[in-house]
């Protein structure tokens, strides 16, 4: 049995993951619908069923320990959730302490998008970089950022909160209460909303016939793209100018040698990808134009792998 096992858990406001991790492989995970009403201690209830049901008494004992990663702010500093817009009644609560009290592991608490950023870093697309930016595109942006060979964490280790600079003097209302954040702009959130506008204008098209069977989301933008759909390859295109945008703003902060895209959005990465690049082309100062845009190798478990990585090197430097 190899000596590298961790829990990896990834709280979010819909789903609760938890995966038992070797290295950089994905033992077995499990996943539960989070139990929002419970609060704190219903969901950690969720928690230590879960591992139960993936991680055998005799794995157990050999666990180096367990990273559990969540959106929001978070102080990972003291291990204390600060706010997280989907799950109320958390503010203040010390989730790392009590994580570790409960499972008798040490327990390590880190920001989501950061927690990804490590995954791919160490298994994934930025494997053997020194310089990396991870974005993740989903229902909003987020992501973590490598520099000097090392994870940046910021003061309370907010750093890199990458979808909240603002793109525009205009724009939409962003989750964080601002106006025109890159995420207000360039989310699955925000590209979900353009279609159900795209929807309304065209009846008769593509959008316009699927709203009449389902609520419009960012996902029917590529698969209406990928028949070709014109109304659908604008809305992708558009799409790619946003994050060429928010890219090239993030490329002249941090000189990563390479940007990683995670999240939902990135399923469409190959439609969106040129659009990317040629915004990179042409905004970004001339010494960074030549910085690549590329996917996430690891997918949806950049978090898990990432988390459950973090308390594996956590736990060896304090052994
Ligand atoms: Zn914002």
């Amino acid at each position: 049995m190899s000596q590298k096992l961790a829990i990896g858990i990834d709280l979010g406001g819909t789903q609760l993951r938890v995966a038992l991790v070797d290295g950089g492989a994905v033992v077995r995970r499990a996943a539960a619908r989070t139990d929002v009403e419970g609060g704190p201690g219903g969901v950690l209830h969720q928690v230590e069923k879960l591992i139960t049901e993936i991680c055998a008494e005799e794995e157990r004992k050999t666990l180096l320990g367990v990273g559990i990663s969540c959106p929001g702010p978070l102080d990972t500093e003291t291990g204390t959730v600060l706010h997280i817009p989907t799950l109320p009644r958390w503010e203040g609560f010390p989730l790392r302490q009590t994580l570790a009290d409960k499972l008798r592991l040490p327990v390590l608490l880190e920001n989501d998008g950061i927690a990804a950023a490590f995954g791919e870093w160490r298994f994934g697309a930025g494997r053997g970089l020194q310089h990396l930016v991870y974005v993740t595109v989903s229902t909003g942006i987020g992501g973590g950022v490598i520099v000097d060979g090392r994870l940046l964490h910021g003061r309370r280790g907010m750093a890199a909160h990458v979808g909240h600079f603002r793109m525009a003097q205009d724009g939409p209302t962003c989750t964080c209460g601002a106006t025109a954040c890159f995420e207000a702009f360039a989310s699955g959130t925000a590209l979900g909303r353009r279609a159900r506008e795209a929807a309304e204008r065209s009846p008769s098209e593509f959008l316009g016939r699927l709203a009449a069977e389902t609520p419009i989301e960012a996902r029917h933008v590529e698969e209406g793209a990928r028949t070709g759909d014109a109304a659908c390859l604008a809305l992708l295109h558009e799409e790619g100018v946003f994050l060429g945008q928010g890219f090239t703003g993030l490329i002249h902060l941090y000189s990563p040698e390479r940007l990683i895209m995670g999240g939902g959005v990135s399923q469409a990465f190959d439609l969106l990808e040129p659009e990317i690049h040629s915004v990179i082309q042409r905004d970004a100062i001339h010494p960074f134009k030549d910085v690549r845009v590329v996917r996430a190798a690891l997918g949806d478990n950049s978090g898990l792998i990432g988390a459950a990585a973090l308390a594996m090197e956590h736990a060896g430097r304090t052994s």
